[in-house]
């Protein structure tokens, strides 16, 4: 039996397209010449997709400003001093807040999609951002004349149609970041954040038939930017049975960085539905040491010893650069640890026959 292997999502961004993309910002590089960039940064990131034999491959989101910006590119009702995320390194990155209503999708995921199906007849995956964390740009003292029910009505249509434009424009299949997840644990250990983010989620996704459903799925991490993470101190086993509350078919889960990885497998495989399936992350992004494929396979073993195989898939424990200036990884490392899990994913279906 084969186990299907999925990328996360990003890859780090050349230091070429990186110059490219500041100088644009800076008024010193036309919008038609980042284009054309752009498009050669994703033809060559699809390239070395199919070189890794990926069987699913990504834009690398070359061409976002960030996993979490995209919608809010050029969007003028923003000021910069929203929450604050500080990672266990010190450093920190701060989301913007809204200062006025109706909000709306500046850029929806959809058009990166039809970029990369111009360049690969591979299926395209493609990430988009939870309802959850563009929820988290509602001011708490509220917005005068667009109260925060307004806002929430907008924010899970805008959402849901970003997610429909992506199977629009072909999508594979569609995932949804919800790296702040296990953040909600660390800012309210009582759950009850982590329960409005869910819901949240879970109203996007029932604008979605149980088909489309079964072709979204929902990522979580301990947060990765910088080789570093904001929430890894937040037990996974305190987040795995709300997070199995999503309502929907697939589920990558952040599993390689883990110290001990069983508690949360077996919590995985008690709270797994027959109709999902749960993508373990054999590949750990904030190691810059290239995984073996043994080690993969070893991990993939791990995994089965608690999830069914006809349920279990693997991937990254997170994109390798959700943040469009991370250089910390370089685009080699990432593609040497893709094939890795390739490799390793293939070797473990093989054993496990
Ligand atoms: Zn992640």
């Amino acid at each position: 039996m084969s186990i299907p292997t999925e990328p996360v999502g990003s890859v780090p961004r050349s230091p070429e397209l990186q110059a490219a993309m500041a100088a644009h910002a800076a008024g010193e590089l036309s919008s038609d010449a980042l284009d054309e960039l752009f498009d050669a940064a994703v033809a060559d990131t699809l390239a070395r997709f199919e070189a890794t034999r990926s069987p699913v491959v990504s834009d690398g989101e070359q061409t976002k400003s960030s996993f979490a910006t995209y919608p809010l590119e050029g969007m003028t009702s923003l000021s910069p001093d929203g929450v604050v995320i500080p990672f266990a390194d010190g450093h920190e990155r701060q989301l913007p807040v809204l200062t006025a209503g109706p909000f709306v999708y500046q850029n929806q995921a959809g058009p990166y999609v039809e970029r990369a199906k111009r360049f690969t007849t591979l299926p395209v995956k493609q990430a988009v951002i939870s309802a959850s964390a563009m929820g988290l740009l509602y001011p708490q003292e509220g917005i005068a004349g667009y109260d925060q029910e307004q806002f929430i009505d907008d924010l899970v249509a805008q959402s849901a149609a970003d997610i429909r434009s992506c199977f629009d424009a072909g999508a594979d299949s569609v995932q949804v970041d919800f790296t702040e997840a296990r953040l909600a644990l660390k800012l309210d250990p009582s759950g009850a954040v982590l329960q409005q983010f869910i819901q949240l989620n879970n109203a996007v996704f029932s604008r979605f038939s149980t088909d489309e459903r079964q072709r979204i799925g929902v990522h979580t991490c301990p947060g990765g930017d910088h080789d570093s993470t904001h929430s890894a101190d937040v037990p996974y086993t305190d987040l795995i049975p709300a997070f199995m509350t999503l309502d929907c078919g697939r589920f990558f889960m952040q599993m390689a960085s883990e110290a001990d990885p069983s508690p949360a497998l077996a919590l995985v495989a008690e709270h797994l539905k027959p109709n999902q399936r749960v993508y373990v992350g054999v590949i750990d992004v904030c190691d810059e040491e290239i995984e073996s494929a043994e080690t993969v396979c070893d991990r993939v073993k791990a995994a089965a010893e608690h999830i069914p195989v006809a349920q279990l898939g693997t991937t990254d424990d997170c994109g390798f650069s959700p943040f469009s200036d991370d250089v910390v990884t370089s685009r080699d490392t990432a593609f040497a640890k893709i094939a890795a899990r390739v490799e390793g994913t293939e070797l473990a279906a093989e054993q496990l026959g």
